[in-house]
């Protein structure tokens, strides 16, 4: 029999079958009628997920495009920007800005260091800047940020907020609006629960208001929010991952943004009382709001690319190893999306057969029950 597949990685994540289902659907014109009622539905369910009044604007883009959006319509050549970074994508977005020109100040932060809201207000006080660039859940430390925090310090500056909530969406409450969030940026392939392939970008009146000089075309969002607004797409859409997305965000939104936020606290909680079960140490911090990825060291003497290859190889599963300066130091089970607790349950059991294998001592069977346990226990919201 072929072997079974699993994906327990941070994004891309496994997709529902009525996802795929829809996106199996024969091929739509865009400027149809068959495809508009599947565009505006899909719009109107992403403010919903967003918690936005506002248009969250679509692109056929990676969550790293959507981003390359806000930088080129929001950077100017020599603005002041402060860039906050704690880790691989905190380090993109950096040299991204300065890509385009911008006179970055770089809060920089420890990989796997939570970013602090006084920290972001004292550098504003030193030296203004135009926009603060923050990350909600940095995935490759599973470190996830108190954004509205964060954001209430840049408000207080004056300065605009953007965020990248590319693994967080969906996942853990952002609030957009009420957060005061002025751009917020994410992808299907996350907790939306979509195959890679659509950016998203949610712009606030300010940020629309305060674009810049840079040159872009494609991802000038004006264009795009005109476009939007007619339900004309101003270039082709991916249509079939829009109605994937679609069906994806119904989902979500039938289980509830809120149920959906405990869930992933609780398998979040589920993932750590596991590993720590099996002695293991945890990378990202044990606390509920790091429900995106659990980044765990491995036993003393083991390259965690071991354990990565280990699952892959012995039992199809795929989670994800350390990046940048973590390569080897930590491997990262993601949990965001379509992922119950027998998930976690497999992926651990997996863990501690590789671990085992690999000559690391481990009790078997007490990740699992851990897991379980913690996964049982409501958050008292
Ligand atoms: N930001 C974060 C926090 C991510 O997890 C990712 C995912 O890889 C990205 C940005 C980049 O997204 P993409 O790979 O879709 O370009």
């Amino acid at each position: 029999m072929a072997q079974k597949k699993y994906l327990f990685t941070p994004g891309p994540t496994p997709v529902p079958p009525q996802v795929l289902a829809a996106m199996a659907e024969p091929v739509v014109h865009h400027r149809s009628p068959d495809f508009k009622p599947i565009y505006e539905r899909c719009l109107t369910r992403l403010r919903e997920v967003y918690r936005t009044q506002r248009d969250v604007l679509l692109y056929t883009a990676s969550g790293t495009g959507a981003f390359e959006s806000a930088v080129a319509n929001l950077v100017s050549p020599g603005e002041p920007h402060l860039v906050v970074s704690a880790g691989n994508f905190g380090e993109r977005w950096a040299a991204m800005t300065a890509a385009y020109g911008a006179d970055v100040d770089h809060l920089r932060y420890a990989w796997g260091e939570t970013p602090d809201a006084d920290d972001v207000r004292a550098r504003l006080r030193e030296r203004p800047a135009k926009a603060v660039w923050v990350v909600h859940s940095e995935t490759s430390t599973g470190v996830v940020a108190d954004v509205q925090a964060l954001a209430a310090a840049a408000k207080e500056a004056g300065a605009l907020v953007a965020v990248d909530a590319v693994s967080s969406l969906g996942a853990v409450p952002c609030e957009t609006d009420a957060w005061g969030l002025d751009v917020v940026v994410s992808g299907s392939q996350k907790a939306l629960m979509t195959p890679p392939g659509l950016g998203l970008c949610a712009v606030s009146a300010a940020a629309s208001a305060a674009t810049g000089s840079s040159p872009r075309f494609y991802f000038d969002w004006e264009r795009t929010q005109k476009a939007q607004a007619k339900l004309d797409a101003a270039f082709t859409p991916p249509v079939s991952l829009v109605a994937g997305l679609d069906v994806a965000l119904g989902l979500l939104l039938e289980e509830g943004l809120e149920a959906a936020f405990d869930r992933h606290v609780r398998l979040g909680r589920a993932a750590r009382a596991g590993a720590k079960a099996m002695g293991l140490e945890l990378f990202s911090p044990d606390e509920d709001r790091s429900a995106v990825v659990t980044a765990v060291r491995p036993p003393e003497g083991i390259d965690s690319s071991e354990v990565v290859k280990g699952l892959r190889d012995r039992f199809g599963i795929t989670i994800a190893g350390g990046q940048g300066e973590l390569q080897g130091k930590i491997f990262r089970l993601g949990h965001i999306g379509w992922f119950d607790v027998f998930d976690i349950t497999t992926m651990l059991a997996a863990v501690e057969s590789v671990l085992a294998e690999l000559g690391a001592e481990i009790e078997r069977g007490v990740a699992v029950t851990a897991a379980l346990e913690a996964y049982e226990h409501q958050r008292v919201a």
